[in-house]
């Protein structure tokens, strides 16, 4: 079937990026819109669990990963004051190959951005920055974009890539405005040889305990250890969502704690701890409004803490790509199966993301030790390539 349908992602993440190269791979015609003056992802570290790498396999990217970050070989729950295992999972290559078709791997965002990029053919046909999308219309024949630069385009069908704060999710679709989920994040990026010492056996490790949590693992083969801290807050009312902090607001949080935790927090770079207040969003019952559509967290802003938000995103643009594929260009028909394979599935998880933040940081230390895949380790199998669609 050839392809004519000319398709803009309004957005360059990691769901766009991953869109923009699946469906190149299958000759379909894309524009990407990014906001940004150049491509790339943050400075911090992201689970690229079985069902993205699947993905990543399908886009012909293994070796590229494998390359970056071998399998996970192992993953624990740690106690936070005395550091002693509560739950030792292992992993690796031939165990995940065995129970889900692929493995896990902890990388760092900006790698996996990279990667992605490399394999896009990007000319200015079918890459434009700067341009941050400020309104959208349609009508019979297509859609409208309306860019801050004072530029307009014309596609036959948009895919909002736009993440949490989606202006096309605002702009179309019934939707509040993103709401604090009473999560706090910190991130950091950490010199191992700055903290020689810190174990990185088990390679993830969570530290779980009342209404807070810890997570640290290497990334660029041990050179680098990643961390995240939870903290549940009442009433965050930060308009920033993505600020820059001191360590010394972090170090009192986890005041008290092993000394791996402390000596992590302590060795993060001035000025290189980020910190989120965590919104989301309630989940869509369609996302689909005439030839516009939704992909990753413009559609499913998830907590973090089953570290599968980019996965969803990864797997919603493999199979749209493929459902565009199918239809050729009856864009209708392609919508209407990629809403139908993707849907229930990002909501269940959407919905399980939050469920397990209140396990992680329950008051029951019995919650607390459950593995991190708790819950949806049966669905880590899931292989978008090949889902009915
Ligand atoms: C603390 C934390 C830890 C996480 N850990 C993990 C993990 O381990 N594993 C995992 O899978 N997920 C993880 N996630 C979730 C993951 O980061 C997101 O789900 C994922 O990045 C969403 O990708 P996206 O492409 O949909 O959106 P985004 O990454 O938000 O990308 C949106 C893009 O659109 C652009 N844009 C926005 N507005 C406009 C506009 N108006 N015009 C043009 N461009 C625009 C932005 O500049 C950006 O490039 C984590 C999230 C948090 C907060």
């Amino acid at each position: 079937m050839g392809h004519k349908l000319k398709i803009g992602l309004v957005g360059a993440g990691l769901g766009g990026m991953t869109a923009a190269v699946a469906l190149q791979q299958r000759g379909i015609n894309v524009v990407v819109y990014e906001q940004s003056p150049e491509l790339g992802e943050i400075g911090a570290g992201i689970t690229v669990g079985p069902n993205a790498n699947r993905v990543i396999t399908g886009l012909g990217l293994e070796d590229e990963f494998e390359a970056l970050a071998s399998a996970t070989p192992h993953a624990g729950i740690l106690h936070y004051e005395t550091g002693e295992r509560l739950n030792y999972i292992p992993r690796g290559h031939d165990a995940y190959m065995k129970d889900h078709g692929a493995v896990s791997r902890l990388m760092h965002r900006a790698d996996v951005h990279a990667a992605l990029e490399r394999a896009f053919n990007a000319d200015e046909d079918s890459l434009k920055l700067k341009y941050k999308l400020t309104d959208i219309s349609q009508d019979d024949d297509g859609v409208t974009l309306k860019f801050a630069n004072g530029e307009t385009d014309r596609v036959d069908v948009a895919i909002a890539c736009d993440g949490l704060k989606s202006i096309i999710r605002d702009k179309l679709f019934p939707t509040e405005p993103p709401v604090f989920t009473g999560y706090m994040a910190w991130r950091g990026l950490v010199d191992r040889s700055r903290v020689p010492n810190v174990s990185v056996d088990p390679h993830f490790a969570a530290y779980p305990a009342e209404d807070k949590m810890f997570a640290r693992y290497p990334v660029r083969h041990g050179t680098l250890i990643n961390y995240v801290a939870n903290a549940r807050r009442s009433g965050y009312t930060s308009e920033s969502w993505k600020d820059q902090t001191d360590i010394t607001e972090v170090l009192e949080e986890f005041e008290g704690w092993c000394d791996d935790v402390v000596g992590i927090i302590r060795a993060t770079p001035e000025g290189r701890c980020n910190r989120w207040a965590l919104h989301s969003r309630k989940p869509l019952d369609s996302w689909i409004k005439g030839r516009v559509s939704l992909l990753g967290d413009a559609a499913h802003p998830m907590t973090p803490f089953h570290g599968m938000g980019a996965g969803m995103a990864i797997e919603d643009a493999a199979v749209l790509a493929r459902c565009f594929e199918a239809s050729g260009d009856d864009w209708q028909d392609a919508l209407r199966r990629y809403e139908c394979a993707r849907l229930g599935r990002a909501n269940k998880f959407h919905v399980a993301s939050l469920e397990r933040g209140q396990t992680y940081m329950s008051a029951k230390p019995d919650d607390r030790k459950q593995s991190p895949s708790a819950g949806v380790e049966d669905e880590l199998g899931y292989d978008a390539m090949t889902v009915a669609i």
